[in-house]
């Protein structure tokens, strides 16, 4: 068989872990036998950023931002049990994901693989929901302080011209706790670009919710900037595709969500969109079902599982036991990656490819045949068998093999 023939290369982000073994693994079984796979490899591996003082990260995204498309297996965090762990750690480097999320001014859609015979806990979910968080400011990057007597908090903004603004925050008579955020009218803007962007390329409506009612000036500028880059930039394609853009209250979004089927996009701020999204994925059941992908302003996406590097079963893995450790996730961030790397290089064999990887998957798992984390959540009359990673994904490569044949 002729392997499929790349022209462009995907930025191939290593990583860490018991996911940097599946990720050796689903090359070597799903992907090497079938595509003449081009790639430009970056090893965010943690003793790799180590070694090169984190320019790896920081090359690998700008890669990404020349080349359009990039795959990224998941990585550790260094915190301080993970600085005793590895003793050659000379610093405790930032999160790989903010710094290229930094770099490309993105926003990260989560998003569920939803299967027929696991049900989500809210029973009228049919389709995914995409959760669209607005990764800058708010809470996030906020001041605090307590204060301990009566008196006035007040906000100033000094202007580089000189010129200031000021406002009484608050008068107290006794002990007070105050907070200080912000955002930026360029951050807010990026975020509704990437969120009309993504709904345009995967045929999906928009919702975004704030609380405009209550915070009239904050979350009201979110609104107005959101309408603006609607109507100024996507409206017409919106249309043309007969898709939705509506903006509603938080409260009202909570509401119409639960009782939705699903399949659309859900744009929330900063500190909405890490509570949501936390209980969109436990009410579609896994973790390691949760795909996600970080795209820019102008269409730069990057593709990866949502989940960590599976910690504890690569302790058991390398104690030599073979693990039952969930490789979908970490197929669909490549499926993504060759679908979208084959729209824009028209290249409908890749396309093609990706999609298969992901029937196979599916097939495989309708089947019966799953890893261990799945069979606890079936329907009860579904025969659920639990495998190893490397038998689940040469099930996959078998079905692989027959759908290109
Ligand atoms: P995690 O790796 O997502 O794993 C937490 C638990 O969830 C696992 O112990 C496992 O439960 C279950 N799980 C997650 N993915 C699974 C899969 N594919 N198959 C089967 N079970 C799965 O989160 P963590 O343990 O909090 O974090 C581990 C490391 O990952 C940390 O160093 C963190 O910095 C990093 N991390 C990276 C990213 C990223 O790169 N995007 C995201 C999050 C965390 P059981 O053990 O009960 O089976
Ligand atoms: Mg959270």
């Amino acid at each position: 068989m002729d392997k499929i023939r790349m022209t462009t290369p995907l930025v191939e982000m290593d990583g860490d872990e018991m996911t940097r073994v599946l990720w050796s693994m689903i090359k070597e079984k799903l992907i090497l036998p079938f595509v003449d796979l081009k790639t430009e490899y970056y090893d965010l591996g943690l003793l790799h950023r180590n070694e090169t003082r984190d320019q790896v990260t920081i090359d690998a995204a700008n890669a990404t931002k020349r080349l359009g498309v990039a795959v990224k297996c998941a990585t550790i965090t260094p915190n301080r049990q993970r600085m005793e762990e590895y003793p050659e750690l000379t610093e405790m480097w930032k999160s790989p994901n903010g710094t290229i999320r930094a770099i490309l001014d993105g926003t990260a859609f989560r998003a569920p693989i939803v299967l027929p015979f696991i049900k989500p806990v809210v029973k009228n979910w049919e389709a995914p929901i995409t959760i669209a968080r607005h990764a800058y400011g708010d809470m996030y990057k906020a001041v605090d302080m307590t204060t301990e007597e009566p008196g006035t908090a007040t906000l100033t903004f000094k202007g580089e011209s000189g010129a200031e603004k000021t406002l009484t925050v608050q008068t107290v008579k006794g002990p007070a706790v105050w907070q200080g955020q912000h955002n930026t009218e360029e951050s807010i803007r990026a975020f509704a670009k990437s969120c009309f962007q993504y709904a345009l390329d995967t045929k999906q409506d928009l919702w975004f919710s704030a609380k405009d009612t209550i915070s009239k000036v904050y979350d009201g500028e979110f609104k107005r900037i959101f309408e603006e880059e609607y109507e100024t930039c996507y409206q017409a394609e919106f249309e043309k595709l007969g898709l939705t853009y509506f903006y509603t209250l938080i409260d009202d979004a909570v509401a119409r969500v639960i009782r939705s089927k699903g399949g659309f996009i859900w744009a929330l701020k900063n500190y909405d969109g890490d509570v949501m999204s936390d209980m969109v994925a436990t009410a579609f059941g896994s973790l390691a079902m949760m795909t996600s992908v970080l795209v820019s302003p102008d269409g730069t996406m990057e593709f990866e599982a949502s989940h960590g590097t599976v910690t504890r079963h690569y302790y058991r893995y390398l104690k030599g036991e073979k693990t039952s450790t969930n490789p979908i996730a970490t197929i669909f961030a490549w499926s993504g990656a060759f679908k979208r790397r084959g729209a824009l290089d028209g290249l409908p064999e890749l396309v093609k490819f990706g999609q298969a990887m992901e029937a196979a998957s599916l097939e495989t798992l309708e089947s019966g045949v799953m890893t261990k984390d799945l069979v606890g959540l079936v329907e009860p009359g579904f025969q659920a068998t639990a495998v190893n990673s490397e038998e689940f994904l040469d099930a996959i490569a078998e079905k692989l093999a027959n759908k290109l044949a």
